[in-house]
């Protein structure tokens, strides 16, 4: 599980760090709201750790902006403000839980543990962007109505691309979550970029709508109308 932590104190970031890691969760740390924001709209993240106090972009303003471009991705806003009024304006402003600083360690966990779980219970067997549809228990994919015929990795392969929806999601990321290859001594590039061909002709070729983009440099993102 990949956590995004937003934290400008140093000590207070490495000891999440530290404490995540020690978990096994996989933690990237952004320490000003800038870097922050741009970090959450190029890569996929289960989890954001939120900070509302920043240097430049407040926490808050970055959460709303967030949503406002709908991504979905599951916020535990972590602050000093401990006031009714924060706590309203941060579950206000989309995020799905709040937690007051200082907090035990233990706690977090187990709001990590309990937002998770709620997110995996409100997880719909259908996946849908646009008029593309995917059925997780009958494994069925249909474009416009149109059943699309995949293999079993094109069909994991699109299920991560749609579930990251408008999210940029980098071949490295693929190679280690849908191909589960993480000590390969060659990158698997080439063989994604051909799966990725492949999916795209079976999913966008003679569609005016095309929802999988190549992000030069970068990686991929499937979402309705231009990246
Ligand atoms: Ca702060």
């Amino acid at each position: 599980m990949r956590v995004l932590v937003v934290e400008d104190e140093q000590k207070v970031a490495n000891a999440l760090r530290e404490g995540l890691e020690g978990e096994r969760y996989d933690v990237v740390v952004e320490r000003t709201g800038e870097d922050a924001f741009f970090r959450m709209t190029t890569e996929a993240f289960d989890l954001i750790l939120l900070d509302l106090g920043l240097p430049g972009r407040d926490g808050l303003h970055i959460l709303t902006t967030l949503r406002g471009k709908g991504i979905k991705t599951a916020v535990l806003v972590l602050t000093a403000r401990d006031t009714l009024q924060d706590r309203v304006a941060g579950l206000d402003s989309g995020a799905d839980d709040y937690l007051v600083k200082p907090f035990a360690f233990a706690e977090l966990l187990a709001r990590i543990r309990a937002l998770m779980r709620r997110g995996r219970a409100a997880e719909s067997p259908r996946l849908a962007v646009g008029d593309l549809s995917m059925d997780l228990i009958t494994r069925k994919v249909a474009r416009g109505g149109q059943p699309v015929e995949l293999t079993v990795r094109e069909f994991e392969l699109l299920e991560y691309l749609m579930r990251y929806e408008g999210q940029v999601v980098s071949r490295e990321t693929l190679a280690r979550d849908v191909w589960k290859e993480t000590a390969r001594t060659t990158p698997l590039d080439n063989v994604i970029d051909v799966h990725i061909a492949r999916l795209r002709r079976k999913v966008d070729l003679d569609r005016s709508m095309k929802l999988i983009h190549t992000v030069r440099g970068v990686g991929f993102l499937l979402r309705e109308g231009e990246p």
